[in-house]
């Protein structure tokens, strides 16, 4: 049997390394040249972090969600659009993990991960569902063993750096919208096709134009069970916890940067309190909240998980709301603190070329509300508030 992966400690060590060696060094120019951040994802692959969610069993390091949020956290103090990539990455190895595990291919093919550590990206958008994630226009073929499957994708971070896509499509080309599979597409079995262009605000480095997929491949490759439960019970909960820990740290080093601002200003007049520092000690409070409130949801996930009962309760509506509470809570609260921090440093932090700029962290942190809109999640919860009673 293959040997485990490295164990968490030795996984956050590593990528606090990388986030201070590689992906601050890289970050400004990630940004300007709105171009993949390959250097971090290297040092992160050399680190073995690419398979830090699959089980140990499988030679991976069998993070749980906590720990996956710590490393995504860590990674965005230096580069919100590297913890991204890594956060998408994690995302989508854990839907195989926890949904495809037990088949023949997909235990093969995460160990093939662990080996080669590959990226794996993700294609729920699509042209004419309006961000809708839980319908597709598009349909898996099947014909005998093999299977061809299209899809024109609004938006695709790193599909064309990535090793693999996990696409949502229909189960079959008479299925409805909602009865929706997940079946991943390898480099080899696809041609894409970009569509659309990426000159954002922020998350630059993420590299997430449109395009247009055509693959094929064979039918082990549909993920088992339907998207409708592993988008419960992993795809949300995954990406709005990891999501909302790279939030943080995106927020976090722009208080941090505040932090070195006002202390630097405390030196020039030993003895006094700059007034900047209460401003810094109000934006810490909001920074602390924010922090609480992914690391609980992270524990709370792993607890229940670790029960029998887990993955049912993933699929209650109490769950659902307390992901969407965080989604909307994090989104929210990530630019409202950059934008404290900004008013602590001024102009030295509305300027580019200083080293308390604070434009990316700002710009990063705005496609929170957009990324699975607010708005969206909103009209959700309120339909759900009105038959869910917390007990
Ligand atoms: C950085 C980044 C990376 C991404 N990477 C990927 C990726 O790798 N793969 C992928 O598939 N997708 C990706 N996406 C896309 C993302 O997941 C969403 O699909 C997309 O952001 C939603 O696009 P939209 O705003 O056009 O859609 P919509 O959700 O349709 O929103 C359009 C408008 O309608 C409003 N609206 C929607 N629903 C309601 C409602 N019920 N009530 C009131 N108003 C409403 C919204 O507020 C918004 O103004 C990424 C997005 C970002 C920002």
């Amino acid at each position: 049997m293959k040997q485990a992966g490295p164990d968490f400690e030795s996984l956050l060590s590593a990528v606090k390394g990388i986030a201070a060696d590689v992906a601050a060094r890289h970050a400004a120019d990630v940004d300007a040249q709105a171009r993949f951040p390959h250097e971090t994802v290297d040092a992160l692959k050399r680190s073995q972090l690419m398979s830090a969610p699959v089980p140990r069993i499988l030679g991976g390091s069998g993070c749980t969600m906590r720990e996956l949020a710590l490393l995504c956290a860590t990674l965005a103090q230096a580069c919100g659009s590297s913890a991204m990539v890594l956060a998408m990455h994690y995302i989508q190895v854990a839907c195989i993990a926890r949904h495809a595990g037990d088949s023949r291919f997909f235990a093969g093919y995460l160990r093939e991960l662990v080996e080669q550590q590959y990226v794996l990206a993700s294609m729920t958008s699509e042209v004419g569902t309006f961000g809708d994630t839980r319908s597709s226009i598009c349909a898996v073929e099947v014909n005998g063993d093999r299977f061809v499957l299209n899809k024109d994708a609004t938006t695709g971070s790193y599909c064309a750096q990535a090793d693999a896509i996990l696409v949502t499509c229909r189960r079959a080309p008479d299925a409805p919208k909602s009865d929706q599979v997940l079946v991943l597409v390898r480099k080899a079995d696809y041609t894409l096709k970009q569509t659309t262009s990426w000159d954002t605000m922020g998350m630059r480095g993420t590299c997430s134009p449109g395009f247009r997929l055509e693959s094929q491949g064979h039918v082990d490759q549909i993920v088992p069970g339907s998207f409708a439960d592993s988008s419960a019970q992993t795809m949300v909960p995954y990406s709005h916890i990891l999501w909302s820990s790279l939030w943080w740290g995106i927020a976090a080093d722009a208080v941090g940067r505040a932090a070195t601002y006002v202390r630097g200003d405390a030196r020039k007049n030993p003895g006094v309190v700059p007034p900047t520092a209460t401003r810094l000690a109000e934006v810490s409070v909001q920074l602390q909240a924010m922090r609480h409130n992914w690391l609980a949801l992270a524990q709370e996930f792993d607890d229940t998980t670790a029960h029998p009962d887990g993955m049912q309760e993933l699929l209650s509506i109490g769950w659902a709301l307390k992901m969407n509470h965080l989604k909307t809570a994090a989104s929210e609260a990530a630019p409202q603190i950059v934008h404290r921090a900004l008013q602590i440093v001024g102009i030295l932090g509305y300027k580019n070329d200083s080293p308390f700029s604070l434009g990316r962290h700002y710009r990063d942190s705005l496609s929170a509300a957009l990324m699975i809109s607010n708005e969206r999640i909103a009209a959700k919860s309120a339909s759900m508030l009105l038959v869910f009673k917390d007990d």
